[in-house]
């Protein structure tokens, strides 16, 4: 949105004194009694705009251009200067420096979300997802060929022919095994990515939360960094997940704005749902099982 200068009309710059197009002061003086509104923080002076925030009418020396290019005035701005973060200067930083800063930040400062800029375009966050697990999934990949490889050399009898069958045999499921993790494993990142974001929203949701999917989405995009860990063979695929979830928590309530009640909830529900699911299921087999050598 855009101010006019009161004088010629030309767009005014939120925080200008004066006008850069015709140069007059915009600190009008309000006639006494007159029916103009005037600045709720300078009462002798004519308010040029109502800030996009709170609503406050607001006179040219308050009024601030907010991150978004809307206009706000400086109280809203001081209170909440809803930082971008790097990942969405990428253009400015390039992409593998925003990636890195905003994946220290997530892991080392969470606390950063509570001023971060909230929203954010489902592609830009998926990206920023899908960059994170690249490198764990490619890991894996290696490490299942490298294990893969390395079996049937093990085996005593390498020399016969059913051996370097195996062998062969082997190798190709190892090429087959990192095709599969590089290809197919980003995929799966994405939608479930997108379906876990779905599922915590609800949950966010239920727990009072106004802002969109597309604000879960972002948070939970971001809260992946450390899953940047899985280029670590084994460790960094058990924690980076666990991190993650704690940096999911931070997100939920920074970017919600919410109650670390809300955000542990949305964050914590789901998974712990899941896995009493998933225990469920195997304690059933495992009952199951014993059951039947039982009788
Ligand atoms: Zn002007
Ligand atoms: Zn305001
Ligand atoms: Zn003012």
């Amino acid at each position: 949105m855009s101010i006019p200068c009161p004088r010629c009309q030309q767009p005014i710059t939120p925080g200008a004194t004066h006008c850069q197009s015709c140069g007059s002061s915009l600190l009008l003086e309000a006639a006494p009694g007159g029916a103009e509104p005037t600045c709720a923080v300078h009462p002798t002076l004519r308010s040029l705009a109502i800030c996009d925030r709170c609503g406050a009418f607001a006179c040219a020396r308050c009024l601030r251009a907010g991150p978004r290019g809307e206009v706000v005035c400086e109280a809203c701005l001081t209170r909440d200067p809803d930082e971008p973060l790097p990942w969405d200067q990428r253009e400015e930083l390039g992409t593998l420096k925003a990636v890195w800063r905003t994946a220290v930040n997530v892991m080392l400062h969470p606390d950063f979300f509570a001023k971060a800029r909230p929203e954010g375009s489902p592609s830009s966050s998926l990206l920023f997802a899908l960059l994170c697990a690249l490198p764990g999934w490619f890991t894996t990949g290696l490490t299942y060929m490298g294990m893969f490889s390395l079996m049937p050399s093990l085996a005593p009898e390498s020399q016969t022919q059913s051996a370097s069958d195996s062998m062969a045999m082997m190798k190709w499921a190892g090429v087959g095994m990192l095709a599969f993790c590089v290809l197919l494993g980003p995929v799966i990142s994405l939608v479930s990515t997108v379906l876990m974001a779905g599922i915590d929203h609800l949950i966010l949701r239920m727990g009072g939360v106004t802002r969109g999917y597309a604000v879960t989405l972002r948070a939970h995009s971001m809260s992946q960094a450390p899953w940047l860990l899985g280029v670590v063979p084994f460790i960094g695929m058990q924690v980076g997940p666990l991190w993650a979830m704690v940096a999911r928590v931070f997100a939920y309530r920074g970017l919600h704005r919410t109650t670390w009640g809300v955000a542990l909830a949305g964050a914590l529900l789901a998974p712990l749902l899941t896995c009493c699911l998933c225990g469920g299921g195997y304690l059933a087999i495992i009952l199951a099982a014993i059951g039947k050598v039982g009788h």
